[in-house]
């Protein structure tokens, strides 16, 4: 069931998206070359905790770290540690924080010192892939909107989106209906309406967009080992257009 937010649910979910778009944004200008992943999920947590709230993804499926931080070729779930970033790497940061019962999600790809003219490419077309789906999150389309916006996005770049993980409903819960996937998995998905809360999270990759599980049985690594993207902000469906409830303006990328 797709659940529709009161107004004093959207005023929580506001302070929960900007504490997790300022947790976010430090994490995300601390990186530079020889700073560990860990340093940059301690960044985030900090901002969450000072702002009295609660990092969503610790001990979340028994995720050990308050962020994931996934390098090159992982796309999310990366657990941090002593890797220290090099110049050229470039990394995705995944924050979510969870105030008075409500959560955010946000997540961009950074890059590291000077990167490769195609890793810049695949990072800044994510975000055009998020920012031209953003577009469609409006009152009267649907979920396939979204979808299919991201997918010909991509694939028209030539990047591959990838399957088997989706962006998806949040409020009470991180996760919520509907599942919203990179590519049009149905002519017609679900009708979008006023006060509907949305994760979308274009996911793309320089290959072929097929994606494992690592050794680690947690982080997601690209089948083929090519670069991979991710681009995610809190949307929230208004009478007359969207909201990002986890962007802030002259803060976040
Ligand atoms: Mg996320
Ligand atoms: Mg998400």
């Amino acid at each position: 069931m797709i659940t529709i937010k009161s107004q004093r649910e959207i005023e929580i979910m506001r302070r929960a998206g900007h504490i997790t778009g300022k947790a976010l944004a430090a994490a995300g200008a601390a990186v530079r070359p020889g700073v560990t992943t860990m340093e940059l999920n301690d960044i985030a947590h900090r901002v969450i905790v000072k702002a009295g709230a609660r990092p969503s993804f610790l001990g979340y499926n028994k995720f050990p770290a308050s962020v994931c931080v996934s390098v090159n070729d992982e796309l999310i779930h990366g657990i941090p540690g002593r890797r220290k970033l090099a110049e050229g790497d470039i990394v995705s940061i995944d924050v979510g924080a969870y105030l008075n019962g409500y959560h955010g999600d946000s997540a961009a790809t950074f890059a590291v010192g000077r990167i490769s003219d195609e890793a810049r490419l695949l990072i800044e077309n994510t975000r055009l892939c998020f920012f031209k789906a953003a577009e469609r999150a409006r009152r009267g389309l649907r979920v396939s909107d979204i979808s299919r916006t991201i997918q010909q996005t991509a694939e028209n770049a030539g990047y591959g989106v990838v399957k088997k993980w989706t962006g998806h409903g949040i409020g009470r819960a991180l996760h919520e209906a509907p599942d919203i996937p990179c590519f049009t998995e149905r002519a017609r998905g679900a009708l979008l309406s006023e006060g509907m809360t949305l994760a979308i999270e274009p996911m793309l990759s320089a290959g072929s967009g097929d994606v494992d599980v690592a050794d680690d049985n947690t982080t997601v690594i690209t089948v083929d080992r090519k670069l991979c993207a991710h681009y995610e902000h809190t949307v929230l469906v208004t009478r007359d257009g969207y909201e990002l409830l986890t962007y802030i303006e002259g803060l976040s990328v």
